[in-house]
């Protein structure tokens, strides 16, 4: 079994009941287990800042699917919940966003797959939730905890628990 750690982001729609439903479809469609989810946090948008604020959290799962097969059905789960990719502008507004941070500590860049998640350590949105979960994990060489404390967290609220 692996170790996968999943960031999930939505800006559009009712998002937290997109991710419940959306986590639950991965275990599913993935035969995974799920290890830990973090809470959800009210994100600002980064790299497109006119739209909405976001929704973000982690979870991280067990499966014995290969990154390859795991990232298909991840974008099988966007498409569920409305993701359309061709429609959109980088960064933009979207119904929800499931990508792949860490899966083991497998390593490799492919023209549709870079392990770990490249741009982790620039952003809080992912590391906030990802250190609620794993904070001693080392991703790249770095910490999930000390990654956090060299990002500003300024913006970004844990939203309650809806039961
Ligand atoms: P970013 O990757 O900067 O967060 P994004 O999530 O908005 O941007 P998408 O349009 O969702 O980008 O995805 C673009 C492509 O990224 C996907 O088609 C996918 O093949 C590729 N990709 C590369 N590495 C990963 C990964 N670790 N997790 C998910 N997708 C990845
Ligand atoms: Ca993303
Ligand atoms: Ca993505």
């Amino acid at each position: 079994m692996a170790s996968v750690l999943i960031a999930l982001g939505g800006n559009v729609g009712d998002v937290r009941t997109t991710f419940r439903k959306a986590i639950s479809h991965i275990c599913g469609m993935a035969q995974a287990a799920m290890i830990a989810r973090s809470s959800d946090y009210s994100t600002p948008p980064w790299g497109d800042e006119d739209q909405d604020p976001f929704i973000n959290a982690c979870v991280e799962i067990e499966t014995d699917l290969d990154p390859h097969a795991l990232l298909f059905v991840m974008q099988k789960v966007e498409q569920k919940f409305g993701r359309t990719r061709n429609k959109e502008r980088q960064w933009g507004p979207r119904t929800l966003d499931l990508d792949m941070i860490a899966y083991d500590d497998v390593s490799f860049q492919k023209p549709d797959l870079t392990l770990p998640h490249p741009r982790l350590f620039e952003r809080a949105f992912v590391l906030v939730p990802l250190a609620e979960i794993a904070p001693d994990r080392v991703i790249s060489g770095i910490r999930v905890r000390d990654g956090l404390a060299s990002v500003s967290t300024q913006g970004i609220e844990r939203l309650p628990d809806t039961g």
